[in-house]
């Protein structure tokens, strides 16, 4: 399987080129030429498959330069009961209404991004130590995905991580998270400012490129494609467990931020499974009025509004460029356009097009503000004895809303103990903690407290270059 930019100025690559590329090299994202030809009954026979053996069957179809025994591995180390806390990787509890709630969130920083990059981690490593390469990643952080990358990257030998974060402005159950980290391969900087300028000075890092090349700096981020595959397989795993009869349509209620979950559902869906989309929003409503619209209308970073679901605050959705390219019959050109066209003006209106016409089929979408997901959260804890977290509340609210009758799958992207103050506005006390992280944050912490300045980060990042031999 060979994969191109949504923008259509590169040659096509595999799929280990484009892990390793992120990003691809004409500013669009990398998707693949054509998908898997799988059909139902072929999914239907991986019913009695483990979470970690579905995982290989359906990534190795995306993966096809890398040895399939490479991604088993991988998949059988990462999606295991020492990971993800159980045998099941990714639980599906019942809550009242047939509707169903998706553990996403055990891996070892409760965030559903683990699904992800507990896996790529692995993969990447593989696939360095195959080509005798190492990698450099340097990033910026407001709080999960840093210390999902990080836990990701313990004890990989080609992979080491220098990872901005805004000092004092994550929360200090996040901060203890990654600080609490004390390996050689992984960096800890708190930079003196706010979160942009942490992004901004990755940016200005990864703008030189004979530094970049001299230190084989690359990034994990939300955008790679090996993401989105690892993705791909939960939803397929509770089409498989929770369709209402053989072949039965289920419906998803994905809280949404950058577009990364929900988008890995829509490729889902394109190799064959029926599923109904609802895709929920908090007040950051770029998506949500897209999807009732038409119009795709960014926002700037002051008009973000810093709310309780804080992993869905974002200005504009990194991974909608991928389903646009869908919407136009992967059309590269188009999308180059209407991308141009976001630079200038700010919005792009699809509301003509006839393939999002025909969306409201199969995606819906709504929003939350606080005090639904409050009121969701303590409805849930009433009602269900089940505690969920502040992104989840949004997911359920949302999607009982819009649901049909049939079941509806809301998907758990963090664990309430993350989000201890909304808690605690909701139910007057502490979420539980799991075993392993009681007193996280007394554990001794390894950062280096730098001023937001280029040469700072630069310098830290040549001394753990030279630490690495590279
Ligand atoms: C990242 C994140 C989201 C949003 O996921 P996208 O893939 O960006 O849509 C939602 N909830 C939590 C807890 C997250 O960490």
């Amino acid at each position: 399987m060979r994969y191109v930019s949504t923008r259509g100025g590169v040659p096509p690559v595999g799929f280990a080129d484009a892990m390793i590329a992120g990003l691809a090299p004409d500013g669009g994202l990398y998707v693949p030429q054509e998908l898997p030809a799988i059909d139902l009954a072929e999914i239907r026979s991986w019913s009695t498959l483990c979470y970690a053996d579905l995982a290989t069957e359906v990534i190795s179809r995306f993966a096809g330069d890398m040895d399939r025994a490479v991604v088993a591995a991988a998949c059988r180390q990462a999606y295991s009961a020492e990971v993800f806390g159980s045998t099941e990787v990714v639980p599906a509890v019942a809550l009242m209404d047939d509707t169903w709630l998706l553990r996403l969130s055990n891996g070892p920083t409760l965030a559903f991004k683990d699904m992800a990059m507990q896996l790529l981690g692995r993969l990447f490593d593989a696939e360095l130590a195959r080509r005798g390469e190492r990698l450099l990643v340097v990033g910026a952080t407001s709080g999960d995905t840093g210390s999902s990358a990080e836990h990701a990257m313990i004890g990989r030998k080609n992979i080491s991580v220098v990872m901005l974060s805004p000092l004092g402005r994550v929360s200090p159950f996040q901060a203890a998270q990654m600080y609490s980290i004390d390996e050689p391969n992984i960096v800890n900087l708190a930079i003196d400012g706010v979160f942009d300028e942490a992004q901004d000075l990755v940016k200005a890092v990864n703008a030189d490129a004979a530094f970049k090349a001299a230190h084989s700096i690359g990034a994990v981020n939300s955008i790679n494609w090996a993401r989105v595959a690892a993705q791909i397989v939960y939803y397929v795993w509770a089409w498989l467990r929770l369709a209402p009869e053989p072949d039965g349509e289920i419906q998803m209620a994905v809280p949404t931020g950058n577009f990364g979950n929900i988008y890995a559902g829509t490729v889902a869906r394109r190799l064959g499974l029926p599923i109904r989309f609802i895709l929920a929003t908090n007040e950051n409503d770029v998506l949500d009025e897209f999807f009732r619209t038409g119009v795709y209308r960014v926002r700037s970073k002051d008009q973000v509004a810093v709310t309780s679901s804080p992993s869905m605050d974002i200005a504009k959705a990194s991974n909608f460029e991928r389903f646009v390219f869908d919407l136009h019959g992967g059309d590269g050109a188009a999308v180059s356009r209407l991308w141009s066209q976001l630079h200038e003006t700010g919005q792009f209106d699809l509301s003509s097009l006839s393939a999002f016409n025909s969306l409201s089929d199969w995606m819906v979408s709504g929003s939350s503000v606080h005090d639904n997901r409050v009121e969701t959260i303590r409805r849930i804890a009433v009602g269900d004895g089940v505690l969920v977290d502040p992104h989840t509340a949004d997911g359920i609210f949302v999607g009982q809303q819009l649901r049909r009758p049939g079941p509806l799958v809301c998907l758990e992207t963090a664990q309430p103990a993350k989000f201890g103050a909304t808690i605690i506005e909701a139910l007057g006390q502490d979420p539980p903690r799991p075993d392993g992280l009681v007193g996280l944050e007394s554990l001794p912490q390894h950062v280096t407290v730098i001023d937001a300045d280029l040469a700072a980060v630069r310098s830290q990042v040549e001394a753990l270059a030279a630490r690495q031999g590279g």
